[in-house]
């Protein structure tokens, strides 16, 4: 059946309320436009991001609204002007984008693109702010330009990396998000020497990837800091050798580190989303080279505070999206070092559902049971 250029009507899970369970709905997709794909999603996971912004709680709400930004599909047609994509092509929609043509671009140190950064309060299309998605006319969200809990979704090609089409979509749609984030962050940002020590805030997949990182990077020591002691066992496959649940000790963590490690930790990375643990990631790191990045994402009225000495004691605070990856360049690659078995991406998958059952991934992550869901579309 030739799709080109029709609405497409499909499954959705949709949002129509802050905290309340997504429902199943068949919405109408529009072709893309001009520098836009349709892609058909085969698979999309969930991370905490998606979380958020459904809670609406520290987060500005915009309803209704497709969530998903994690997910690996497949090229079903492409708009005007467009080159680098065809149908066909097997690709991971990204939060955030590349268009290959402003200073960011061009720089070697940024992947803050001046067009597609991430962009978590815009609803609808770059270009127009228009949506791609209705319901009987009604306009639906869209969300981090991706809303991939959707069979078919419009993304702009600045936002999609190209990749092998012989690796699994169902392991590497991870890469689509919160492995690259945390693998970035450690490799691209705070860039551990062989035999340093890392502290990772927060063992979901993010920092788990991050712990992926440090050791891949010859950290000597990799401790992990979680409020939920569940996560010990499994951050143990990721080459975190310490633990430190800040619930089990009344000093603070940061004076619990550094009497660990002799003053601080060569390198943080803090992957929770809380201040608190974000001032933590920061103050633990050794005076006179200690390195911290920050990628957990803040609530909207969040400050971080710290006494400024921490940073005239020679401490460095960090703070990067998607591990500092450029989308389009970067990513094919980090799908080939799965391929060339480098990364092992089967160990942070714990559990599967299929499409209908999408609610549950949100409980799994909620109770901190899951490090990542891979929800099968079409299921
Ligand atoms: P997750 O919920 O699976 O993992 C977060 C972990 O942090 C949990 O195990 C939780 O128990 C722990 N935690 C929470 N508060 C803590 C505290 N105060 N001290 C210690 N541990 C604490 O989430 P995830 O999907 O791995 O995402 C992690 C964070 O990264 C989220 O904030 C997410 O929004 C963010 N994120 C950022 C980027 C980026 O580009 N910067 C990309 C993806 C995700
Ligand atoms: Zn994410």
């Amino acid at each position: 059946m030739i799709t080109t250029g029709q609405i497409i009507r499909c499954k959705a899970a949709v949002a129509w309320e802050a905290g309340k369970p997504l429902v199943m709905e068949e919405v109408e997709v529009a072709p893309p436009q001009k520098h836009k794909v349709r892609i058909k999603i085969l698979f999309t996971s969930l991370c905490h991001t998606d979380v958020y912004f459904w809670e609406a709680k520290g987060q500005t709400p915009l309803f209704p609204r497709i969530f998903g930004h994690e997910a690996g599909g497949i090229v079903e047609s492409v708009g005007e002007g467009l080159t680098d994509l065809q149908p066909g092509d097997h690709v991971l929609p990204i939060f955030t984008g590349e268009c290959g043509d402003c200073p960011h671009c061009h720089s070697e140190e940024s992947n803050m693109c001046d067009l597609l950064r991430i962009n978590t309060e815009r609803g609808g299309m770059i270009h127009d702010g228009e949506s791609r998605f209705s319901i009987n006319g009604k306009p639906i969200h869209h969300f981090l330009g991706t809303s991939t809990f959707s069979e078919y979704t419009v993304v702009h090609s600045g936002q999609v990396a190209k990749i092998n089409p012989d690796a699994p979509l169902d392991k590497v749609c991870i890469v689509s998000c919160g492995l690259s984030t945390g693998l970035g962050a450690t490799l691209n940002v705070v860039k551990p020497k062989k035999g340093q020590s890392v502290a990772i805030f927060g063992l979901g997949a993010v920092g788990l990837a991050a712990a992926e990182g440090a050791r891949i990077a010859g950290a000597s020591r990799i401790i992990g800091v979680d409020l939920n002691s569940q996560r010990f066992d499994q951050a143990k496959e990721f080459g975190v050798t310490e633990f430190v649940n800040p619930r089990d000790h009344d000093k603070p963590v940061q004076q619990v580190i550094a009497e660990m490690t002799n003053g601080g930790v060569d390198r943080s990375v803090e992957c929770t989303g809380s201040v608190q643990a974000m001032i933590q990631a920061f103050e633990c790191v050794h005076d006179g080279w200690g390195v911290a990045v920050l990628v957990g994402v803040p609530s909207k009225d969040d400050a971080f505070k710290t006494h400024p000495m921490n940073f005239l004691n020679e401490r460095t605070l960090k703070g990067t999206f998607f591990g500092n990856y450029k989308p389009k360049t970067d990513i094919p690659g980090v799908v080939e070092k799965y391929m060339n078995k480098e990364l092992e991406l089967e160990k942070f998958i714990t559990h599967t559902l299929p499409f209908s059952e999408i609610n549950k991934a949100f409980d799994y992550m909620l109770k901190g049971e899951s490090i990542r869901c891979i929800i099968t579309m079409g299921a």
